[in-house]
């Protein structure tokens, strides 16, 4: 059996982990992970057979083969290795939380940063307990700056994650109603984010906040934060900027107080206004020029089905059905009444993990929805089904219900929000609009 120490070593000279038989590099190093359905262990010795160098176990069977490293638990192993990594690295890295919109600013602080350094940002949403140890381990010894996206659904996850990626800068992008069932309510959801905060006072970090959101700043006093940078819509701030369009694609006009700018972006949705902020105010930070920052953030196409407005052959669809929670339901539903389009229509799936909140949450939104003035409401899933007999809209039980209704009911130059939480796969849907 092989060492701590001497995974450590070969680390150094071939930087490179799978959790995956699918994916093993040569001399890659081998962590087999259990999951609820799954037990890597099994698979230690084929991963070896691969080209892996090592594998990482937790159960004694698996251990036979010389190149097999027994530890107490593996997932915390590779945590270790991430931690062991990021020691070695000496660069800024920028932890990044929040209910809404961590991965679109994460790409958008990304897209800016990239404009002038070599950059490395979490890829996709790799953003959890295996995700972000995973991020840490692939950044290479040229990158300049990292962006890490740190994601939760309960206590203690983000102060867990803080002391993988150890970031030396930091951003929640907001605090709302999202996993409200495993953090225990809003509350619970401030005071999970909040571990960032805490991080970043006992590390002499800086933080970066929208001065316009009041649980933020609330948050940030609570924990004492003084290393503060920020941005928002008033004077005092160190970057300021306001909204100068948003039909269909998110102009900001900003300043840093030396010089005044514009930039076009091919964003849709006005809540995308504080994500393309908070990568002006640390593009500004990190010293860039406005034409650089902007630059970046014209140049940046979101491809994920996040806020992308996509021409269909018979309609324009706000593809934004990654996800959803109350508050970026509230918002998109926001975006689409201020949107000019004569003909509007939302398409809004269930959203999950709401816990004892969920008949509550999923009726003000099915409300908004059917007062938004729009020419048709169709709410689609278990949940908002509950409503079905006091609300004007159309609902279904099921997408599959829902798909057999827009086959028979074509839509025509209609402007149609798309939206639901992960496991309700509205992209489905896409094909019939
Ligand atoms: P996840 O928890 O899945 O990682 P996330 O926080 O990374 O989500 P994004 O994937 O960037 O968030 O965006 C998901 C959706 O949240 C968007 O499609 C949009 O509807 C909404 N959203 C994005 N930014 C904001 C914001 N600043 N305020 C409210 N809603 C937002
Ligand atoms: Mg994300």
């Amino acid at each position: 059996m092989t060492s701590t120490e001497t995974l450590y070593s070969h680390y150094l000279e071939h930087p490179q982990v799978s959790t995956d038989t699918r994916n093993i590099t040569k001399d890659c190093i081998f962590f087999a992970l259990k999951g609820d359905n799954f037990n890597a262990n099994e698979f230690a010795e084929q991963a070896l057979d691969n080209g892996a160098a090592f594998a990482v176990v937790d159960e004694e069977q698996y251990a036979k083969n010389e190149r097999c490293l027994l530890v107490d638990d593996v997932l915390t192993a590779l945590q270790n290795l991430a931690r062991h990594h990021r020691k070695q690295l000496n660069i800024p890295v920028i932890g990044l939380t929040g209910s809404n919109g961590k991965t679109t600013s994460k790409e958008l602080i990304n897209a800016v940063l990239a404009e002038r350094y070599k950059t490395f940002a979490t890829s996709g949403n790799l953003n959890n307990h295996i995700g972000v140890p995973l991020s840490i381990l692939s950044i290479g010894s040229d990158v300049q700056i990292a962006v890490i996206e740190m994601g939760a659904n309960h206590q203690k996850e983000i102060e867990l994650l803080c002391t993988i990626a150890q970031p030396t800068h930091g951003i929640i992008t907001n605090v709302g109603m999202a996993h409200l069932d495993g953090f225990g309510g809003f509350e619970g959801v401030k005071k999970g984010k909040a571990e960032l905060y805490a991080y970043l006072k006992e590390n002499h970090g800086y933080t970066f906040i929208n001065r316009n959101n009041p649980y933020l700043l609330e948050m940030s006093n609570t924990a004492g934060l003084n290393k503060l940078i920020y941005y928002g819509t008033e004077h005092g701030n160190t970057i300021k900027g306001n909204l100068k369009s948003s039909d269909p694609f998110i102009e900001v006009e900003w300043t840093n107080h030396e010089v005044a700018t514009t930039v076009k972006t091919n964003l849709t949705g006005s809540y995308n206004f504080e994500n393309i902020l908070a990568a002006i105010c640390i593009g500004d930070f990190f010293d860039m020029e406005p034409d650089q920052i902007n630059a970046g953030l014209a140049g940046y196409q979101p491809k994920n089905n996040r806020s992308q407005l996509t021409k269909t052959e018979r309609n324009t669809v706000i593809c934004d059905f990654y996800n959803a929670n109350p508050s970026s339901m509230e918002a998109a539903l926001n975006n689409l009444s201020a949107l000019s389009s004569p003909q509007k229509v939302a398409i809004l799936g269930d959203m999950f993990e709401l816990g004892p909140e969920s008949a509550k949450q999923h009726e003000l939104i099915a409300q908004q929805a059917t007062q938004s003035g729009l020419n048709e409401v169709i709410l689609i899933g278990k949940h908002f089904y509950g409503f079905k007999d006091v609300l004007d809209a159309t609902f279904f039980e099921t997408p599959g219900e829902a798909a057999n209704y827009l086959q028979q009911n074509v839509m025509n130059n209609n402007l149609i929000l798309l939206k639901g939480s992960r496991g309700m796969k509205l992209e489905n849907l896409l094909q019939y609009l």
